[in-house]
């Protein structure tokens, strides 16, 4: 199946592409970007959003994902808001104010999940969805220099490391995004 990606975040472009290296579609970057207010109340429906957007645009098979950081001891911020948390939306201030938030609290081990939600419209228009979650802790410093966003502050207990310091492969193995994608196109594409 032949699918553009409904988004402009290359980062997240890169982790599409590897994670669904084993499944038989052809990933493309759509054309160009579309402009998409992301008004939903969650992520499922943010992701409904996007991809609509992009389906109308192209008239093809469009994959799209909204995806954040969910802080318990922050009421679950910044949430939806994950990539506009900072004034400049860079994933250098977004920590940094997180940091700055969480910089005072006592708590030892300040939960956190990040949350992925992928929407599929396939050739016939019919929409598909899944949600998968990653927990893990939030460390008050950064650590690695891999992945993006928040990966070099949210700690994996399992594998002792933030998804700063691991390989992209093992981030893809556990992730929010790489368990969604697999459980959409295996019950797609396997029926499993
Ligand atoms: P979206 O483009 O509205 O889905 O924004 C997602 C934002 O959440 C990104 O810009 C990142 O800040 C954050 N985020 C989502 N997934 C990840 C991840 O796998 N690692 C680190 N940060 C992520």
């Amino acid at each position: 199946m032949k699918i553009i990606l409904a988004t402009s975040n290359l980062d997240k472009v890169r982790e599409f592409k590897r994670i669904l290296k084993d499944f038989d579609v052809d990933i493309n970057p759509a054309p160009y970007s579309v402009e998409v207010a992301e008004t939903g109340r969650d992520f499922i429906e943010n992701a409904i959003l996007k991809a609509r957007a992009y389906y109308r645009e192209f008239k093809v098979p469009v994959l799209s994902d909204d995806s954040g950081l969910e802080v318990d001891v922050l009421g679950k911020a910044p949430g939806i808001f994950s990539a506009r948390f900072s004034e400049d939306g860079s994933y250098k201030s977004n920590i940094e104010r997180l940091l700055a938030q969480i910089r005072d609290l006592q708590e030892e081990k300040l939960r956190a999940r990040f949350v992925c939600a992928v929407c599929l419209i396939d050739e016939k228009d019919i929409i598909h969805v899944t949600q998968e979650t990653c927990e893990g802790y939030i460390i008050k410093e950064i650590r690695g220099d891999s992945g993006f966003g928040y990966d070099p502050i949210f700690y994996y207990p399992e594998f002792g490391r933030t998804f700063g310091e691991i390989l992209s492969e093992e981030k893809d193995r556990v992730s929010h995004r790489g368990k969604a994608l697999r459980k959409l196109f295996s019950a797609i594409l396997l029926g499993v």
